[in-house]
């Protein structure tokens, strides 16, 4: 769906905000989380189905938001260990 009418020529980078540092930074920087029926996933299409949050491509801000149980918090679900293992471990593949 588009809602921005943003006149062409003035590209608008849409920004989303790391759950983990908490900085806002260009969406496609960003690595989406996605939360959905009790798993969660990196979702690198950013088109998964669920609730999201975006974090930097970066285990330090995926280990800053599970300490501050972010995650969690922001996609309304608890998340296992056994989760943050895998979403720590696919996040190796994504970082820079
Ligand atoms: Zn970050």
């Amino acid at each position: 769906m588009k809602a921005n009418t943003a006149p062409k020529g003035t590209k608008k980078v849409p920004m989303r905000r790391c759950v983990g540092c908490m900085e806002s930074k260009p969406k496609k920087e960003l690595i989406r989380i996605a939360g959905y029926e009790g798993v969660v996933a990196v979702d690198p299409t950013g088109k998964a189905k669920g609730r999201g949050v975006y974090l930097c491509p970066s285990g330090q801000c995926l280990e800053k938001a599970k300490k501050k149980r972010a995650l969690g918090r922001s996609l309304g679900m608890e998340i296992s260990q056994e989760q943050m293992e895998k979403l720590l471990k696919d996040m190796e593949f994504y970082e820079k």
